[in-house]
């Protein structure tokens, strides 16, 4: 007889005993540990809040195997006073909204350099496979399109979005070097833009500004022309692809991210259709550095994981906006 429970959903036939997430009250994080939790694994989030929110784990409080431990991933004694050996360590705990990282810009860099290298030292110290939450955004403002993983960036070090960009370049960099120091299991994933449920209607990025001001009526502020682009990918796809990098033997980097690119008007315009609103499109100055066009080649995660993503970006932003209408009625 199978000792697996038949409600587990072992990822790629692969169950962890126990994880780490940092970052896992945060939106992306909190996915994550639910999945996982759903395939077996018991979970400890360590998290100190500065983005991310107790109300995202709030369910995932109630079930067994969860555990949230508010703390700071650079202090170096928090992470390794954490009981217990993790078999899997997954490092997502960063500011990631443009406003947010703008807003902490020093937090940014210190969770990309000591808090990678924390995270780091406990994977190895206890054996297990790691996993650095990376972003399309080392390609910086891409001079190659779409942006395979052999592209180095287009990066300003010195620009205002440098905190974020180079701080996930330099954890990149730490990844590699502790890979070949000490052996570490470690893998690095570039996601690109992903949305969904549980992103903060305050936190600045596009989607969740849309639907909010969709929802209350208020104009959409789209930025510059909105000719730039993006490639959508919808969170539980998001969250397949990064588990099934963890599953596999796989080191990376990994592009995980939509198919589908486009404009930031086409989605305003979208996000206006689907939720029925009478508002219009307001213009707004566009940041510095935004970068123009964004689409990942996934070619890689195709051929080594078998991913792809299945939700398209109707239904994504169709179940996004039943997910806000909720809970900004409640
Ligand atoms: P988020 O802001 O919702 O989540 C980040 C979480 O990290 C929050 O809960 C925050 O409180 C926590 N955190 C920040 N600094 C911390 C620290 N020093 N110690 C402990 N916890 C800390 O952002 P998200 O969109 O869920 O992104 C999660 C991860 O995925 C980030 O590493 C981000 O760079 C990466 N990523 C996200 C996207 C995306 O489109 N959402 C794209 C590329 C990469
Ligand atoms: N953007 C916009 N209006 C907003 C917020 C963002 O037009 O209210 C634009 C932003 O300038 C960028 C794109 O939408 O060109 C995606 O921005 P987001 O912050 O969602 O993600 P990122 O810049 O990190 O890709």
């Amino acid at each position: 007889m199978s000792e697996t429970p038949v409600s587990v959903r072992p990822v790629n036939g692969r169950v962890w005993r126990r994880a780490l997430v940092t970052g896992g009250a945060g939106f992306v994080g909190s996915h994550l540990c639910g999945r996982l939790l759903d395939s077996g694994t018991d979970v400890v989030c360590l998290d100190n809040l500065a983005t991310g929110s107790r109300a995202n784990v709030a369910d995932l409080e109630r079930r067994r195997g969860f555990r949230f431990v508010r703390a700071d991933a650079t202090d170096p004694a928090a992470l390794r006073g954490l009981p217990g050996r993790f078999d899997l360590v997954l490092h997502f705990a960063c500011p990631a909204s443009p406003a947010d990282y703008l807003r902490l810009p020093l937090e940014t860099l210190d969770v990309g350099s000591t808090g990678t290298r924390n995270a780091l030292e406990r994977a190895h110290a206890d054996g297990a496979r790691f996993l650095l939450a990376s972003t399309s955004e080392v390609y910086g403002d891409p001079l190659e399109h779409p942006q395979r993983e052999t592209y180095w960036g287009n990066v300003n070090p010195v620009g205002p979005r440098s905190v974020y960009d180079e701080s996930k370049r330099f954890a990149e960099a730490l990844v590699t070097a502790h890979r070949h120091v000490h052996g570490t299991d470690a893998a690095i994933v570039r996601i690109f833009n992903t949305y969904g449920p549980r992103m903060r209607t305050g936190d600045g990025r596009a989607v969740p500004n849309f639907i909010a001001q969709a929802l209350d009526g208020m104009p959409l502020t789209v930025a510059g022309d909105g000719g730039q682009t993006r490639s959508l990918c919808y969170v539980d796809d998001t969250v397949a692809g990064v588990l099934a990098l963890a599953a596999s033997g796989e080191s990376g980097p990994m592009n995980i991210g939509g198919d589908d690119e486009i404009t930031m008007l086409e989605l305003a315009r979208r996000v206006v259709d689907l939720t029925g609103s009478s508002s219009r499109i307001r213009f707004v100055e566009r940041p510095v550095d935004d970068p123009g066009r964004r689409k990942p080649d996934t070619t890689l995660a195709r051929e080594r994981l078998g991913w792809r993503p299945v939700v398209s970006w109707t239904e994504g932003l169709e179940r996004t906006i039943g997910w806000f209408a909720h809970a900004v009625a409640a």
